[in-house]
C-alpha cells in the first residue's frame, strides 16, 4: 500500500529560477539525472531546500546530494562543469552522512573563481529518484529568495505503516556494496552492461549503479549506459527488495571480474568494435569529401538521397489506460517486424550481423524507457508524444556523453524508436524505389534502413554520423559493399542521379569523377571479379597435386550462413566449426534442442557427402560466459578454457555432444575437444562420447582434438591411439609454443607460424599421428597463407581448413604443388634456425615456380 505526502523544497540559493529543460548542460536538460530545477544564484551559499541527510559530497565540491526523510534523494549542482575547478572556490559546510535542518548553510561557493573560470553559475537542483515522484510542480521563471520561496512541490510516493509491516513480514531488505573501481579497459560500455543487466534480473529486488550523485538502474542497459563508468572510475551497487543481499553477493564479484570482459587488455576495441580515428574534412574540396572508412572497397554510381521525412505526433491523447494499450499494441508489432528482419538478415549475412535486430527487441522492453513513457502517459500525454519524448532523451544522453560506442547505441534505440513511432502513427515505411547502381547517401542509416535497402541495385553507402562501429558499417562489411562515414553535411545537398566515385579503402567520396576514373575503378573491380570468376569455375574440382595426392580443403565457420559459404566456395567439408556462437553474448547456455537444430541444418547445408568437424565449446578464460561465471584468473588463456571448462561442467559438455549425436546422420560427423594437453583429459572427454553414444547406437561420429597445446604436439604418439585424427590450431600452438600474446600487437611478427620451432612441433604431430595411422589437418589461420600451404603439405598434413572465400584460392595452389617437392622444402625448412630464414626460402621456392 502507499500514500501520497506533500513536500516543498525551498530555494538552496536566491536568484531566479529557470526550467531544466533550458539548462545548457544535455546531462540535465535531458533529465538524465532527473526532473528539477535550475537556479541562476545571486546569494553565493548553497542552504539546505529542505531537512535530511548529506548522503555524499562530491571530491571537487561542487554537488552534493541530500535525501530527505521521505526518502526523496536531491541532487544540488553548483554552475555547470565545475567539477573542472577541483574545488577551487568551494566551500563545503557539511559532512557526508550529517543531518541538517532547513536553512542551514552546506556549501559556500565564490562567484567570482566559478566565472572567472569561464563556468556557467547556475545551479542545479535535481530530484535523482524520480520513481518516488507522483507529481513535481516547479516553480519557474521567478525570484526566489533562499530558503523563503517554495521551488519545487513534490508529490512523493510513501509506504504505508501497514506496507512496510508487510515488506518486513515478506522480508525486505536494502544491501550497499562498498566502492568498486571499474577496470575494465574500455569502461562500462555496452556489452559488459549487457552481463551486468542480465544477471541483475534474475533477482526480484530493486538493483541500481551509482557513479558520483548519478545512480542507474542496474536492469537497464541504457540507464547505466548514462552513467558513462570509465576505466578506473569507482561505483557502488544498492539493492533493496526480498532478495537485496543475495542478489549483491552474486552482482559484485561478476562487476569486480568485470562483467564478462579481460581486465588484462589494454584499452583496445574487439574486432567488431574497431574505432578508427575520425578524419578531419580539413581536405575536402568542391568535389571530395574524405570521411572514415567504415567497409572497404570501390565502386562507382549514382547519388540516392536517403532522407527522414519527420513524423508528426499530438501531444495530447485519451485516458492513460487507453494511450498505454496504444502503446503495448505498438511494441508487440514493433517486435514482429523485428523478429521478420531478424530472419531476413540471418538469411543473408548470417546470425551474428542480424542479431542486432534481437538487440532491438531487448530495447523495446527496457524498464527505464517503459517506465518514462508510462510516467507521460500519465501526465495525459499521447502515447507517441510519450514514446517519442522518452528515445528523443535517452539517445540525447547517450549521443552526448562523447563516446563513439554509446553514440552508435544512441542509432540504434533512435532507430527503434522510429519503428514503433511509425506504428503509433500509422505511417508506413517508405519502399525506396533505387536505380542500378545507387550509392546511398544520408545523414545516418540506421540498421533497419541498411537491412531494408534493395542490394541489388546498391553498390556503396555514405553518411555523416556513424562512423567504423555502426551497426551499418558492420552490415555493410558483411554484404562486401564499400562504406564511408564520418563525411560531411555537404554531401547532403548533392543531387539524386549524380556520378561519384566512393572509395571504401581510403575513405573519400568524389563527385562527378572523370570518365578516366570511373573507367578505372570499374577496370579495377572486373578485374576481381575476373581473377574470383576463374578460380570459381574450378572451385569443386578436388585439390590434387601434380603426383596425385588429394588434399581435403575444408572451411571455418562461425554460423550456419558460414556453412552454405564454404559450398557456395567449393569446400570440401567444414574443417573448423566454433561452436561458440551458440554460446556467446546470451543470457543462457543454448538447450541441447536448440543446439541440434543449428548442428542439424548446418549438416544438412554440407550434405552426406561432405565431413563437417563440430568443435566443442572453446570459451572460458578471455571469452568468458555471463551464465557460467569463473573466478578471476590471472592468466586467462592459461586457465580453465576450452576442454578443461568442459570437464568442469559435465553437463553442459554432456548437452553439446548428446546434440552433436542427434545431427551426425546428416552428414559425415566428426567432433573434436579444444586445448586438449593431457591423456588424461583426452580420455574423459571420450569417455563423456562413448557414454552419450549407447543412446545413438548406428551413428558413427569420429573424434579427434585440437592441437594447439605443445604438450599435445609432442605427446602425439602418446594421444595418437586414442583419436581418429588431429587438427592443427596454428594461432594457439604459435602463441603457446612462442609464450607470446596472439594479440599483442608489438609481438606480431615475432609470433610467426613458420618459426622453425612451430615447424618442428607440427612435424612431431604428423610423426605421432601417423605412428596409428592418424591423419593430420591445420585449421590455424595459417592454413590459408600462400607461404605455408607448401610447408604443411611436405611435413604430412592431409587437410587444410580456411576461410571459406579462400577455399578457391588454396585449392588453385595445391594444384599446382608436387608433394615431392612440398616434402623437400618442408625437410630443408627444419634444419633453419629463424622464422626469417625459412621465410625466405619458401619465397625463392615460390618464385621459382612463376
Ligand atoms: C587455433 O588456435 O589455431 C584455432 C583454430 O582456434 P581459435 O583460433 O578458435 O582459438
Ligand atoms: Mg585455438
Amino acid at each position: 500500500m502507499t500514500d501520497i505526502k506533500t513536500l516543498e523544497i525551498f530555494a538552496p540559493v536566491s536568484g531566479k529560477t529557470i526550467s531544466i529543460d533550458a539548462v545548457p548542460d544535455p546531462v540535465f536538460a535531458e533529465k538524465t539525472i532527473g526532473d528539477g530545477l535550475s537556479i541562476n544564484p545571486t546569494s553565493s551559499v548553497l542552504t539546505a531546500p529542505c531537512d535530511g541527510v548529506i548522503a555524499n559530497i562530491h571530491s571537487a565540491h561542487h554537488a552534493l546530494t541530500l535525501v530527505t526523510p521521505e526518502g526523496i534523494e536531491l541532487l544540488m549542482h553548483i554552475g555547470l562543469d565545475t567539477v573542472m575547478l577541483r574545488g577551487k572556490g568551494l566551500s563545503p559546510k557539511v559532512e557526508k552522512g550529517q543531518a541538517v535542518k532547513k536553512g542551514e548553510e552546506l556549501i559556500a561557493f565564490d562567484k567570482d573563481v566559478i566565472e572567472k573560470a569561464g563556468k556557467s553559475l547556475l545551479t542545479e537542483i535535481v530530484i535523482t529518484n524520480m520513481d518516488k515522484v507522483k507529481k513535481l510542480t516547479p516553480v519557474i521563471d521567478k525570484d526566489v529568495s533562499v530558503t523563503k520561496d517554495v521551488v519545487l512541490t513534490i508529490d512523493v510516493i510513501v509506504e504505508t505503516a501497514s506496507s512496510a509491516s508487510e515488506g518486513k513480514s515478506g522480508g525486505i531488505e536494502t544491501a550497499e556494496s562498498w566502492g568498486i573501481e571499474i577496470k575494465n579497459p574500455a569502461g562500462l560500455h555496452a556489452r559488459p552492461i549487457a552481463v551486468l543487466v542480465a544477471a541483475a534480473k534474475k533477482f526480484s529486488s530493486d538493483i541500481v549503479m551509482i557513479k558520483g550523485g548519478k545512480e542507474g538502474n542496474a536492469k537497464s542497459l541504457v540507464s547505466v549506459m548514462g552513467l558513462d563508468v570509465k576505466k578506473g572510475d569507482e561505483v557502488r551497487l544498492k539493492a533493496m527488495g526480498t532478495d537485496a543481499v543475495q542478489a549483491l553477493k552474486s552482482l559484485i564479484p561478476v562487476v569486480e571480474s568485470g562483467l564478462g570482459e579481460d581486465l588484462t587488455k589494454a584499452a583496445v576495441t574487439t574486432s567488431t568494435e574497431k574505432t578508427e580515428e575520425p578524419k578531419v574534412n580539413t581536405k575536402d574540396t568542391d568535389n571530395m569529401f574524405y570521411g572514415v572508412t567504415a567497409s572497404p572497397g570501390v565502386a562507382v554510381g549514382v547519388v540516392v538521397q536517403l532522407h527522414d521525412a519527420a513524423i508528426h505526433v499530438d501531444e495530447f491523447g485519451g485516458q492513460p489506460a487507453e494511450e498505454k494499450h496504444k502503446l503495448s499494441e505498438a511494441l508487440k508489432e514493433a517486435k514482429h517486424q523485428l523478429e521478420d528482419l531478424y530472419h531476413q538478415t540471418k538469411e543473408r549475412t548470417g546470425a551474428e550481423k542480424a542479431a542486432i535486430f534481437l538487440a532491438h527487441q531487448e530495447l523495446l522492453d527496457d524498464p527505464e524507457l517503459v517506465q518514462s513513457v508510462d510516467a507521460l502517459i500519465e501526465q495525459g500525454k499521447s502515447a507517441a508524444f510519450a514514446w517519442q519524448k522518452s528515445i528523443n532523451q535517452q539517445a540525447g544522453a547517450l549521443a552526448n556523453l562523447n563516446n563513439e560506442m554509446l553514440a552508435a547505441r544512441a542509432n540504434d534505440l533512435n532507430d527503434v524508436g522510429k519503428r514503433v513511432l511509425r506504428i503509433l502513427t500509422g505511417k508506413a515505411e517508405e519502399k525506396l524505389v533505387l536505380p542500378e547502381n545507387a550509392i546511398v547517401i544520408a545523414q545516418d542509416l540506421s540498421p533497419s534502413d541498411t537491412a531494408s535497402l534493395d542490394h541489388d541495385k546498391v553498390v556503396g553507402f555514405c553518411t555523416v554520423k556513424g562512423g567504423a562501429v555502426s551497426h551499418a558499417a558492420i552490415l555493410a562489411r558483411s554484404l562486401m559493399m564499400p562504406a564511408v562515414s564520418g563525411l560531411s553535411n555537404k554531401i547532403l545537398n548533392i543531387l539524386n542521379g549524380t556520378h561519384v566515385l566512393l572509395d571504401g579503402r581510403q575513405g573519400f567520396l568524389k563527385v562527378n569523377p572523370t570518365a578516366e576514373e570511373q573507367a578505372a575503378v570499374l577496370r579495377e573491380t572486373e578485374e576481381e571479379k575476373r581473377q574470383r570468376d576463374i578460380l570459381l569455375k574450378s572451385k569443386d574440382e578436388p585439390a590434387v597435386t601434380t603426383d596425385g595426392v588429394h588434399i581435403e580443403v575444408g572451411g571455418n565457420v562461425g554460423s550456419a550462413y558460414e556453412a552454405k559459404q564454404v559450398v557456395e566456395n567449393g569446400g570440401e567439408g567444414v574443417g573448423l566449426l566454433r561452436s561458440e556462437f551458440l554460446f556467446l553474448d546470451r543470457r543462457t547456455a543454448p538447450t541441447e534442442d536448440e543446439q541440434a537444430a543449428v548442428y542439424s541444418e548446418i549438416a544438412e547445408t554440407l550434405g552426406k557427402d561432405r565431413n563437417v568437424i563440430i568443435r566443442t565449446l572453446d570459451v572460458g578464460g578471455d571469452k568468458p560466459l555471463s551464465y557460467l561465471p569463473q573466478p578471476m584468473e590471472e592468466n586467462p588463456f592459461l586457465g580453465v578454457r576450452g576442454i578443461r571448462l568442459g570437464l568442469r561442467h559435465p553437463d553442459m559438455l554432456r548437452s553439446q555432444v548428446r546434440a552433436i549425436f542427434k545431427a551426425a546422420d546428416k552428414t559425415k560427423m566428426r567432433m573434436m575437444f579444444p586445448m586438449l594437453t593431457t591423456l588424461d583429459e583426452l580420455l574423459q572427454a571420450r569417455q563423456v562420447v562413448l557414454d552419450e553414444q549407447k543412446a545413438f547406437k548406428d551413428v558413427n561420429v569420429e573424434i579427434g582434438i585440437m592441437v594447439e597445446v605443445p604438450a599435445a604436439a609432442v605427446m602425439a604418439d602418446i594421444l595418437a591411439p586414442h583419436v581418429d585424427f588431429f587438427s592443427i590450431g596454428t594461432n594457439d600452438l604459435t602463441q603457446y609454443t612462442m609464450a607470446m600474446d596472439r594479440g599483442n600487437a608489438e609481438l606480431v611478427k615475432q609470433a610467426d607460424g613458420l618459426n622453425p620451432a612451430v615447424l618442428r612441433l607440427v612435424k612431431a604431430t604428423v610423426d605421432g599421428a601417423e605412428r596409428s595411422g592418424k591423419w593430420v589437418g591445420v585449421c590455424g589461420s595459417m592454413a590459408s597463407e600462400k607461404e605455408a600451404v607448401p610447408v604443411f603439405i611436405g611435413l604430412g598434413v592431409k587437410e587444410l581448413s580456411v576461410p571459406a572465400a579462400l577455399i578457391p584460392v588454396i585449392k588453385d595452389q595445391i594444384r599446382k604443388l608436387s608433394i615431392k617437392e612440398c616434402q623437400e622444402l618442408a625437410a630443408s625448412l627444419l634444419k633453419e634456425v629463424t622464422a626469417e630464414a625459412v621465410r625466405q626460402k619458401i619465397n625463392t621456392f615460390l618464385n621459382d615456380k612463376k
